[in-house]
């Protein structure tokens, strides 16, 4: 039987690809045979990721200078790839940030960075990566959540905004592009042991036991926790699902109580 996983002469491109749960996605769709194109602003961090996925997969990476919070940007690095490769197979919308602070106290330039990468650049990402997808008659687009896509976090107002219209756009778009081949669907991770969240256990330490404490899978996730997932709505596997959101949390949702991280 054909692996109907297989990602053989497709070509990924993730944002945020260099780090944490990004770098997880772009080595599981490499470990099925992708090139991978990582999206990322730090060139030294992309140049590093590269020749890791690279060495460890055998596949053709390539990295690519962006700043999903800049519309300019992004037209310019998905331009270069669809000159340079000539197709985007996937599209994984991970680069993302957050700020942790009481709701009262954000300034409007913080709302407006976290909106600007985390939903506006996924979107901005998803109509750049169209016109390739839908000449391809084929295309699978990721987005990235978070618990926040789900339920209120106290010190995240404007990231749970982010990630929860993450969720609307998933749905919209694929409604507008399923018949174009093009299906939309988003990975919600739990609590994973990244940059990001290392500096967040920095900031409040109490957080490292209390994920322990209430995940069900007792521990925090791993980038490489997001291989399966990431290979499975990449590939022809999962070639009947679009608009859905998928859990990688060890359980944490099923669990709701007052998260004020
Ligand atoms: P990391 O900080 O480890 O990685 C973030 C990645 O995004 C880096 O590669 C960074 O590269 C890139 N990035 C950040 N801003 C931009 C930008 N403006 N333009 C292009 N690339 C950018 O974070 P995680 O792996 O933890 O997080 C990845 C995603 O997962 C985010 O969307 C986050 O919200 C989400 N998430 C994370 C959780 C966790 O527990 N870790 C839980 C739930 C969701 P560079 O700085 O070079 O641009």
């Amino acid at each position: 039987m054909q692996d109907m996983f297989s990602l053989e002469g497709k070509v990924s491109v993730v944002t945020g690809g260099s780090s944490g749960i990004g770098k997880g996605i772009a080595e599981g769709l490499a470990a099925k045979g992708s090139a991978i194109v990582i999206a990322a602003r730090n060139e030294e961090r992309t140049a590093a990721a590269m020749e890791d996925i690279a060495t460890k997969y055998g596949v053709s990476v390539s990295g690519v200078t962006m700043d999903v919070s800049n519309p300019d940007s992004i037209k310019a690095g998905m331009a270069k790839i669809v000159d340079e490769i000539g197709r985007i197979d996937v599209l994984v919308n991970n680069a993302g940030l957050n700020i942790r602070k009481a709701p009262q106290d954000y300034a409007i330039e913080e709302w407006d960075q976290i909106m600007d990468t985390n939903l506006r650049g996924a979107f901005l990402c998803c109509q750049a990566a169209y016109p390739t997808m839908s000449k391809q008659g084929r295309g699978k687009i990721i987005n990235i959540g978070s618990m926040t896509t789900l339920y209120g976090f106290g010190k995240a107002v404007p990231y749970g905004c982010s990630k929860m219209g993450i969720l609307s756009l998933t749905y919209s778009l694929a409604l507008a592009w399923a018949r174009e081949g093009i299906y939309v669907n988003c990975i919600v991770p739990g609590w994973i042991d990244t940059p990001f969240t290392q500096k967040t256990r920095k900031e409040f330490p109490a957080l490292q036991g209390f994920v322990e404490g209430r995940t069900p899978i007792p521990r925090w996730g791993q980038p490489a926790d997001f291989m399966g997932i990431a290979a499975f709505l990449a590939s022809s596997a999962s070639d009947f699902i679009t608009g859905e959101f998928i859990r990688v949390d060890g359980g944490f949702a099923q669990h709701p109580n007052t998260v004020n991280y």
